[in-house]
């Protein structure tokens, strides 16, 4: 099961697709001109089309041309394959050709990569249909931060285009082409977001006395922050707690009547999740009464981790493993504390979200760097990786 040729033969058009994704970034929700294209290209090979989840998401569905059994619902077998399409706001520093043409926005993150590997999956399966049961192709907006998943998920998603199983895939610019990494149980963090108002009683800056400074309440309340991973968090349990914003006060002499903090939270476990926000409300109420100030936390849960089921894990593995061989296959990947809202669809269908290795070509640097660009070499490997899965998930029948 090495690399499909057929797929191979057409590394071209993948590649000029890409560039043209990578020229013309999109940022969340906003990615028409990328869902005009993939919705053209599938109806063009023949796959039913299905837009406006998510606002710009598109997902096409495919059935193979094969008799395939119901599953007890009523219906054959689905799988489902994700892509997510959106850029983000940061301005290139590349100057090849096919860098951004539009200023302060890039694909930094690889998905315009994604979406063409998807799109040659599909292409190549549109062709050959040899497969029993349906495959829908999902091209997702919104990934970076605003959760274009859940949206989709949110606009029936789940209802209209059903599916049993679903698969993503996302490069990774430290491990090299040729590598695909994945593993049961926690792949990203779940991320959170806080913002800390710290009110204290603004004055003279000379005379302290006559005011409650919240600028000393808030930097103790940074500080004792630190206690909730490194004391609170049990060492073989991983979490971050980073202040990453302290805004207060608009002159030299002047104590401001308030000062606000703002951050991110990383955890894998749902009850480390839960302990480290009523920590975060307990320390900064805290410290903020002790001191004579008040504070108000806001606390909001965005990503939820990205669990990998042990059964598809296994099983996308195997057939990565059957492509690139053993050595080529790393099933106990450390887990990132980044975050990813593939995260959603996860939470309510089972799957695996695997790493595709990209260093050695273009891409050599890592993700969300101005200098970073997706390895167009790697476009054959990602789309024979779905075109074996949807294979391999969905047999057919031997006689
Ligand atoms: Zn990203
Ligand atoms: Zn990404």
């Amino acid at each position: 099961m090495p690399i499909i040729n057929r797929i191979a033969e057409f590394h071209a058009d993948m590649t000029a697709w890409r560039r043209d994704f990578h020229a013309h970034p999109e940022l969340g929700f906003e990615e028409f001109r990328t869902a005009e294209k993939v919705a053209a290209l599938l109806t063009e090979w023949g796959i039913e089309v299905h837009r406006g989840l998510g606002v710009t998401g598109v997902v096409g569905t495919l059935h193979g041309a094969h008799p395939a059994r119901d599953t007890g619902a009523g219906r054959p077998k689905v799988i489902a394959l994700r892509a997510d399409m959106d850029a983000l706001p940061m301005q290139e520093e590349n100057d090849f050709a096919h860098a951004s043409t539009v200023p302060g926005k890039m694909h930094a993150c690889g998905h315009d990569g994604h979406t063409t590997m998807l799109l040659g999956a599909a292409r190549y399966l549109a062709e050959t249909r040899n497969f029993a049961g349906t495959v829908r192709f999902i091209f997702q907006p919104a990934e970076e931060g605003r959760g274009g998943a859940l949206r989709m998920i949110e606009d029936g998603l789940l209802e209209k285009l059903p599916f049993d199983e679903v698969y993503g895939l996302h490069n990774w610019p430290e491990m090299p082409a040729g590598i695909m990494a994945m593993r049961p149980g926690p792949m990203m963090a779940a991320a959170d977001l806080f913002d800390i108002t710290v009110s204290g009683r603004g004055g003279h800056g000379a005379m302290p006395h006559h005011s409650v400074d919240p600028v000393v309440v808030a930097s103790q309340i940074v500080t004792a922050l630190q206690t909730l991973v490194s004391r609170g968090t049990d060492p073989m349990d991983n979490a971050v707690v980073s202040v990453t914003r302290i805004h207060a006060g608009s002159a030299y002499n002047v104590i401001p009547g308030e000062a606000r903090l703002s951050g991110t939270v990383r955890s894998f476990r749902p009850e480390t999740r839960d302990r480290l926000e009523a920590g975060i409300r307990r320390i900064s109420e805290g410290v903020a009464a002790a001191l004579e100030a008040a504070a108000t936390v806001d606390y909001r849960r965005n990503y939820p981790p990205t669990l990998n089921t042990p059964a598809e894990t296994d099983f996308a593995a195997g057939v990565a493993t059957r492509m690139l061989g053993e050595a080529a296959v790393m099933r106990d990947f450390e887990p990132s504390m980044g975050a990813e809202d593939f995260a959603f669809m996860l939470e309510r269908t089972p799957g695996c979200y695997a790493w595709i290795g990209q260093a050695g070509g273009g891409g050599g640097c890592m993700v969300h760097n101005p200098r970073y660009d997706f390895n167009d070499e790697i476009l054959p490997l990602g789309a024979s990786y779905w075109a074996n899965l949807v294979e391999a998930a969905l047999p057919r029948e031997v006689a």
